[in-house]
């Protein structure tokens, strides 16, 4: 070694920011003295090592390691070899090889031709100079400081991907407890949607039985209504034969005009009682009731031809508006008639002293109407929530079923009854129907 001072000599460049130390192993002379002077110069941390075993035990924690030749017998690399095949992935640990001579070099090179492709190996001839060891440590430092920075990359990286690789576990995982959630789910709805639709069923069966129990249970009361019903007629027809009987036996002069006017009220009462048998019959009948298509302008038609002379008599007009327009309808017609009788009774009722009714027809897309409208008396609001009820009347001799009948024939058609009334001034009854075969396929 030409230079065994240990003068501090000019560092080129600071020793890099790591604090790890640059191994040194030279047995003999000054060499690992000066180096590591001009090395601390340079701000370059160092370790003495004692030998080739304790350089390899402190390689996982050094920048770099300095060995001078004679410190490397083939023994010795023996020990290096596995020691450097030992160093993870990122690692190639560098070595700065101190030789004495252009023969030892030549050996030396030998030597680190045996070490095998592992190692970053450079071979410094003596005589060191500062520049020379502090230039070649200096890149030994700088290769070393790019490993562990590429070393930390890849740990990044690795911790990126067990993260991403965790993360994925965690959405599959979740995905599989979301699939698992849903089978359920739809279980428990598919279950639940039967067990509603039985319900449903149920309860549409029980609501079904109760009014076929409160329909009876009216009707029998209805029986009953009807039956005292029909004791004043019978009576006063009772009282009318004896009239007749009374002049056939002893005819006088008046005798003819007395059996007419009896014989008339006989009539009247007898129409009063076949209404009332009517009535409750289209009562007893209206959820059987048979629909087959009819012409309803027609019946309608026909059916007022029948009363007109009745209203007339009563100094009522009766007015046909459109009736014709009405079309075909799915109806039972002899029920459906008890409809029109009543609305009309009551029209009549509720113009003693004359006036005028009219029937009105509109048949639109899937339904037809028709009025039923009179001048009368009318009717004032909150009386007209009560009036459908069954058995409800204001009149003296009512029965209060017209309009329950009404109301529930129509009902039996698919239909609807409405009322508009003005105290004064009349009464407006619309009844509504379904076109016949409305909604079906032509
Ligand atoms: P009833 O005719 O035997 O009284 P309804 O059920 O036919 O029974 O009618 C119930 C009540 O509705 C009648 O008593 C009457 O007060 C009222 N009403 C029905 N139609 C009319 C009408 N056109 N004008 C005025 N009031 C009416
Ligand atoms: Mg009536």
């Amino acid at each position: 070694m030409a230079q065994d001072t240990p003068d501090a000599p000019r560092a080129p460049q600071p020793g890099g920011g790591r604090e790890e130390p640059v191994l040194i192993l030279a047995p003999t002379g000054r060499d690992a003295a000066v180096a590591m002077a001009w090395l601390h110069t340079a701000g370059i941390p160092t370790h003495r090592c004692q030998d080739v075993a304790e350089l390899c035990a402190r390689m996982d924690t050094a920048a770099a390691a300095l060995l001078a030749d004679e410190a490397l017998p083939a023994l010795a690399l023996d020990v290096l070899r596995p020691a450097l095949q030992r160093q993870p992935i990122w690692s190639d640990f560098p070595l700065l090889l101190l030789t004495s001579s252009a023969r030892a070099t030549e050996v030396l090179w030998q030597r680190v031709q045996a070490l095998g492709a592992v190692g970053h190996v450079t071979v410094l001839e003596r005589p060191l100079t500062p520049v020379l060891l502090l230039s070649t440590v200096q890149v030994a430092l700088q290769s070393r400081r790019r490993q562990h920075e590429l070393r930390q990359l890849q740990d990044a990286q690795q911790q990126h991907r067990a993260a991403q690789a965790a993360l994925l576990a965690q959405l599959q995982a979740r995905d599989q407890a979301l699939q698992a959630l849903n089978a359920t789910l739809e279980q428990q709805v598919t279950a639940r949607t039967a067990a509603l639709r039985h319900e449903m069923a149920e309860r549409q069966r029980l609501e079904r039985e109760a009014q076929r129990v409160q329909h009876f249970a009216l009707l029998g009361r209805l029986a009953a209504g009807v039956s005292h019903e029909i004791r004043n007629p019978l009576g006063a027809i009772v009282l009318q034969v004896d009239v007749v009987e009374e002049e056939f036996r002893d005819p006088g002069p008046a005798s003819a005009a007395e059996i007419a006017t009896a014989l008339t009220a006989i009539r009247t009462n007898l129409e009063r009682l076949t209404d009332l048998v009517q009535d409750y019959l289209s009562l007893v009948r209206v959820g059987e009731a048979q629909l087959d298509p009819a012409d309803l302008g027609l019946l309608v038609t026909q059916w007022a031809q029948e009363m007109t002379a009745a209203l007339a008599a009563q100094g009522i007009t009766l007015q046909l508006e459109a009736v014709d327009h009405l079309g075909l309808v799915a109806l039972h017609a002899n029920t459906f008639r008890r409809v029109l009788v009543n609305l009309v009774d009551n029209a009549r009722d509720a113009m003693p002293q004359g006036g005028t009714l009219t029937l009105r027809g509109r048949r639109q897309a899937t339904t037809v109407h028709l009025d039923v409208a009179d001048t009368g008396v009318g009717m004032p609001p909150e009386r007209l929530a009560q009036i459908f009820e069954p058995l409800h009347t204001t009149k003296p001799g009512g029965t209060g079923l017209g309009l329950y009948i009404v109301q529930e024939v129509m009902a039996a058609h698919g239909g609807q009854v409405a009322v508009q009334s003005t105290v004064g001034a009349g009464t407006t009854f619309t009844l509504t129907l379904p076109v016949a075969g409305a909604g079906a396929p032509p």
